[in-house]
């Protein structure tokens, strides 16, 4: 099998995992396609679920070398005459003092610490993960211990320094043994995420993995499929990658993550 072939290979199995479509090889070469020739034809852009030899390729947008676009989610915004203080919170401090308190879920009961997020009010990009893990209980920070560390690295190869950025999850208590949160779980924290969003007003959103991309997607399509597009959340456009965890298990996937936070830093320049 030839190198490009075991790329292939290694590649599509890895879409599988994550849920991706399978895809089904056109018989014969791919129109444009010329023997020697590395990666699609010159004028196509892969698309959702992007894999070598996918039929369904798209060409990119004229004028532009952005993904095309994706969904588009507005969710409706809080009542401003009812007695919910999130809708109402004035700041980022006020939501972080609301999470303090917070006993909307049962991720209450075995926290140490609320993690509601940490960055700049007047960041440009927000990224937004799943869930603290163990030391991120332990400090109240987000993204902290090695999969935070990477995250740093990554936003320094975009010249992002971390503390230019907001940074937070879309549950702000730990699930217990880093399970994924529930379905209820998630829809008793989301409102403090997207009045974080409503509150910073950010030129883009970074979506790390799966459970922050379907949250704000308002979607069940896996990470694969939501790749490769700019999707909009209330008119703030949208790039969905892998979360750096994932990274860390998985080093193949640092490459397609570059490519997608180097699209988020051309939405925010
Ligand atoms: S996870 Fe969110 S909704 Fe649940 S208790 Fe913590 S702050 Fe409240």
């Amino acid at each position: 099998m030839s190198d490009g072939r075991a790329l292939a290979r290694e590649f599509l199995e890895q879409q599988r995992q994550l849920g991706g479509d399978w895809v089904v090889l056109p018989e014969g070469p791919t129109p444009g396609w010329r023997p020697g020739s590395v990666g699609p034809p010159e004028n196509a852009a892969l698309t959702p679920g992007a894999s070598p030899g996918n039929t369904q390729a798209r060409p990119a947008r004229e004028g532009s070398d952005l993904p095309p676009p994706g969904i588009s989610y507005d969710p409706p915004g809080g009542d401003l005459f009812s007695n919910d203080p999130v809708p109402q919170a004035v700041s980022l401090d006020v939501i972080a003092q609301l999470v303090a308190g917070c006993t909307k879920c049962r991720l209450c009961e075995g926290r140490r610490h609320t993690v509601p997020g940490e960055g700049s009010a007047e960041a440009r990009l927000v990224v937004v993960g799943e869930g603290p893990g163990r030391v991120e209980d332990e400090t109240g920070r987000p993204f902290v211990g090695p999969a935070g560390e990477l995250l740093t690295k990554i936003l320094g190869a975009i010249e992002l320094p971390r503390e230019r950025v907001f940074i937070c999850n879309v549950v702000k208590c730990r699930p217990p043994e880093n399970r994924l949160p529930q379905f209820d779980e998630i829809a008793a924290c989301v409102p403090y995420l997207f009045r974080q969003i409503e509150i910073v007003k950010p030129k883009a959103i970074l979506a790390m993995g799966g459970t922050a991309a379907q949250t704000l997607l308002n979607t069940k399509q896996s990470l694969g499929a939501l790749r490769n597009l700019v999707h909009r959340f209330r008119g703030v456009p949208l790039i969905v990658t892998y979360h750096p965890a994932a990274l860390l298990r998985n080093p193949n996937w640092k490459k397609p993550t570059w490519d997608d936070v180097r699209i988020a830093r051309r939405l925010i320049d």
